[in-house]
């Protein structure tokens, strides 16, 4: 980043990426518009996830259930955000999908999975149901899927917020905010799962597009991740073992998730402290409702393309979904059968990965990885 050229270069990439913000984006040139390519008629709307959420708890016969948080409030515009539980064991794992309204196929990953959850009869699948218990968020962002929109908007305002901005001390600015955390803060997880979708990028070293990246918002090794737990370790092994899963059905181009500057060839793990899983895992207490400092690790699955800049083929979609189907049943089952406890945590340096420059946070900027002393 020494010259302006690459700087404005890596600017577009980061835009691209999962965590640009949108006050960001409206700053770089040439950026994605919503005239895309991408069709999103053939794409789920919200009353259609509701329908397929109500359908499901009807074949489910009393497997699934099926509510919404309107005791907690409801979205900006007046959306109730609904959640579908399934299981009954002890591990409380949280699933959440569509907290940025332009990632769409991971919704209907998600649903996809919780169908299985529901009529499916395989020992694999009992035993997930018998050692857990699943909480699916499909449609964390009703407002901003229905508007096809990264964000979300304040009505108040009219300003457009990142709901994976918004969990932070000084924050929640969003009623969805408020309304997904206080239920988060009465529920105590024990792991959470985050969906989103990315632009593109190439795996490090090949010319091949990446379909699929493994992510951990606070970075294993960085800044943030606190010492006195064992997330950093727990959450490298989820991503190997997801990796080694994908592999063995047949998956490659996956890769770690960072941002990455192409021109340079080197790549910027995420710290984000306001992003919804990373304030799981530091046990945020806001206006005094988890009082305890309730955490938990988590992590998160990049599929390729979103809605809005036509980088999503009608094609691909299938393959991207099921990608992400079975990498997230694949790590539901790994970890509730502990599988995941028996994976070597430096087994996550073999996930494909650009070397390290640093870290992409939200809080200082970019910390390299010399001054930061990690
Ligand atoms: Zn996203």
């Amino acid at each position: 980043m020494k010259k302006m050229a690459g700087k404005i270069s890596f600017l577009t990439a980061l835009f691209v990426m999962l965590f640009s913000s949108l006050s960001f984006a409206a700053t770089v040139p040439g950026g994605p518009s919503t005239e895309g390519k991408t069709n999103i008629n053939s794409m789920l709307s919200y009353a259609e996830v509701v329908k397929i959420l109500k359908n499901i708890e009807k074949i489910s016969k009393g497997k699934v259930e099926v509510f919404t948080l309107d005791r907690f409030g409801k979205s900006e515009q007046g959306r109730s955000i609904y959640v579908a539980k399934v299981g009954t064991g002890e591990k409380k794992i949280w699933i959440q999908a569509q907290i940025h309204g332009n990632e769409k196929l991971v919704t209907e990953a998600a649903l996809q999975l919780l169908k299985t959850y529901a009529s499916n009869q395989s020992k694999n699948v009992q035993t997930v149901l018998e050692e857990s218990t699943l909480y699916f968020i499909p449609m964390y962002n009703p407002d901003g899927a229905e508007m096809n929109t990264r964000g979300t908007m304040i009505m108040e305002t009219g300003q457009s917020l990142d709901l994976n901005r918004d969990w932070a001390e000084n924050s929640f600015k969003a009623k969805e905010s408020t309304v997904v955390y206080s239920y988060w803060t009465e529920l105590k997880p024990d792991f959470a799962i985050d969906l989103h979708h990315q632009g593109l990028k190439q795996v490090y070293g090949t010319n091949e597009a990446t379909s699929f990246s493994l992510g951990i918002s606070l970075a294993p090794d960085g800044p943030t991740l606190p010492n006195e737990t064992d997330y950093n370790d727990v959450t490298k092994q989820m991503m190997a073992y997801v990796y080694d899963e994908m592999k063995r059905y047949g998956y490659t181009h996956i890769d770690r998730y960072q941002i990455v500057d192409s021109e340079n060839q080197i790549g910027y793990d995420i710290d984000i402290k306001g992003g919804v899983v990373s304030a799981m895992m530091m046990g945020l207490n806001y206006n005094g409702l988890n009082p305890d400092n309730h955490s938990h690790p988590a992590v998160f699955f990049e599929t390729k393309g979103n809605s809005s800049d036509g980088s999503l083929g009608q094609k691909s979609n299938g393959y991207l979904t099921k990608q992400n189907y079975l990498a997230l049943k694949s790590l539901v089952y790994g970890y509730v059968t502990d599988e995941v406890e028996e994976v070597d945590p430096d087994h996550w340096n073999d996930i494909p990965a650009y070397p390290l420059a640093g870290y992409w946070t939200d809080y200082d900027g970019i910390v390299h990885v010399r001054a930061s002393g990690f």
